[in-house]
């Protein structure tokens, strides 16, 4: 009798042994890096204390011992051979294993550039990151930050001169960059950032004398409940359709976090502030963004295998930032929460809690020097401006010790607007701690994917607005799942656009989308 697990298509035998081979030895490699997730996960939101070294150690012992499954030379003599086979004998091969192909090749090429040891460091170094910058903010100490960041700096230089000297690449940045942006050039990039820069230091004033007609919305004053919150923040996720059977919702003291596996999914958010529901909530809604997106991936078929992998961070962040940012900051969003809100913080016809004035906070401009708390407008350059010491950083132009002062200089010149001390400034977001050189692009590109998504989204739901003013926002999750989560890598990020919208990505529909919502103009793309 055959095993039900028999008919998925990762068991399937297939007619070139060699892939039947290489999905076998993907599946173990992916329950390897699962175990390592998930670790992961428990290190945020459960381990205690005490386990901490250890729990280090055995994390980055994992992630090299599933180096060495990848790098062995039995995968490259497997992967050859049914590469041939595919040339030879097309027909066997369907689209999905063909992606599948692919994708094993180019983890394989991933890996080989780097050795056991570095791999190992690099992730011990990742996940000392995290405490070092909790404990760093807490203290406003940047004297150990700036210890800790040289280490990550040096490695990660290391990586990026392997990668660069083994595939090319425009320089060092470009090599990080290709991790989490895949397919973006950095020079693509720069193209499109220099376009934003113009358009939206010119857009700017525009929206300021506009939105200087309407009265100040009045902002958050009471006392909201942790628990209320925390049952808000649940519910929201569940109407999103996230699976709380495979997954939940935890407040920590670290800095919010996408991750996990389908089967795990675990999101975490910073402890909610008594004060102000609405980051908890937009926090929260941007992690459901991440985790309908791994739940949402092929798991059924191809659980494991390179093909079921989500399309990298810039894909990661369009599906976190058109729940959050698009659909999260329409009129019709707050029209569903404002009575459900009254309710549940008993403030019954509190003006704050209606839906106009909630809009108005959120859809707010007003340069800050934080990008959690930023508005949609100025978020971009909040991005460019970690993008440029970034890449100064790792191309050798600027050291870790002029970082405070560089970021105060570009905090000024990009948005008018200072830090007032170290953590307002350098130490506020966890991304190099955890060696996360290169992902920042990935929040801008995911804007610029997530509106021309949205765009298209709109146009295949009819009743759209409706959708949300009922909170009835299972069909938008829905959509999202048949045109981008349940398709893993079967598509590269510009195949998938080209397939879902019939066009290349570009920053006009980012600015397109900015000029509806904050000045009221049409859409003409
Ligand atoms: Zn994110």
């Amino acid at each position: 009798m055959l095993m039900t697990t028999e008919s998925t298509k990762q068991e399937q035998l297939h007619p070139c042994n060699a892939y039947t081979d290489l999905k076998r030895r993907f599946r173990d490699v992916g329950r390897l890096e699962a175990i390592g997730e998930i670790l992961g996960r428990d290190f945020l939101t459960a381990m205690p204390d005490g386990a901490y070294r250890s729990r280090l150690n055995q994390i980055a012992y994992l992630y090299k011992r599933v180096h060495q499954d990848i790098v062995n030379k039995d995968i490259r003599r497997l992967l050859d051979k049914a590469l041939t086979h595919e040339d030879n004998h097309s027909t066997d091969w369907d689209d999905w294993d063909r992606a599948n192909l692919r994708a094993m090749a180019s983890v394989y090429d991933e890996h080989s550039l780097i050795d056991d040891d570095l791999m190992e460091y690099n992730a011990k170094v990742a996940n000392e990151g995290r405490r070092c910058h909790r404990n760093a903010l807490e203290n406003h100490d940047w004297d150990s930050a700036r210890e800790h960041l040289r280490n990550v700096v040096d490695v990660e230089r290391r990586i990026a001169e392997k990668k660069l000297k083994a595939r090319g690449g425009e320089d060092l940045y470009d090599a990080l960059l290709q991790d989490y942006c895949p397919g973006y050039s950095h020079s693509t990039i720069d193209k499109w950032f220099n376009q934003l820069e113009g358009s939206i230091k010119g857009l700017i004033p525009e929206v300021m004398a506009f939105q200087a007609q309407k009265p100040e919305p009045i902002q958050l004053a009471d006392s909201y409940p942790v628990d209320s919150q925390m049952w808000l923040n649940e519910e929201m996720l569940a109407l999103f359709g996230f699976d709380f059977e495979r997954g939940g919702l935890y407040q920590t003291g670290h800095n919010p976090v996408e991750g996990g596996t389908p089967d795990d999914t675990r999101l975490v958010i910073k402890n909610v502030d008594t004060s102000n529901f609405l980051d908890s909530l937009k926090s929260a809604m941007h992690e459901a963004g991440h985790g309908l997106y791994i739940q949402g991936l092929p798991r059924k078929s191809w659980r494991y295998q390179p093909v079921a992998a989500d399309l990298g961070s810039a894909m990661q962040e369009s599906q976190a930032l058109l729940v959050e940012m698009l659909i999260g900051r329409t009129e019709e969003f707050f029209e569903f929460l404002s009575p459900r809100l009254e309710g549940l913080f008993k403030a019954m016809h509190d003006p704050t809690l209606h839906p106009e004035n909630l809009c108005a906070i959120k859809t707010h401009v007003r340069p800050t020097v934080d990008r959690k708390r930023a508005d949609e407008v100025t978020y971009f350059l909040h991005i460019l401006l970690r993008y440029r010491l970034e890449r100064d950083l790792i191309e050798g132009r600027i050291q870790v010790e002029q970082l405070p002062e560089m970021w105060t200089e570009s905090s000024y010149e990009l948005l008018g607007v200072s830090p007032q001390d170290h953590g307002e400034g350098i130490l506020q977001d966890v991304h190099w701690f955890v060696a996360k050189f290169g992902y920042f692009p990935s929040y801008t590109i995911g804007h610029m994917l997530a509106t021309q998504f949205y765009q298209t989204m709109r146009q295949d739901l009819p009743d759209f607005y409706t959708l949300i003013r009922t909170g009835n926002f299972q069909p938008i999750t829905a959509w999202l799942n048949k045109y981008v989560h349940s398709r893993g890598r079967l598509l590269g990020p510009h195949e998938l656009m080209r397939d879902i919208t019939g066009k290349e990505a570009s920053p006009e529909f980012l600015m397109a989308h900015l000029r509806e919502r904050y000045l009221r103009e049409e859409i003409k793309i």
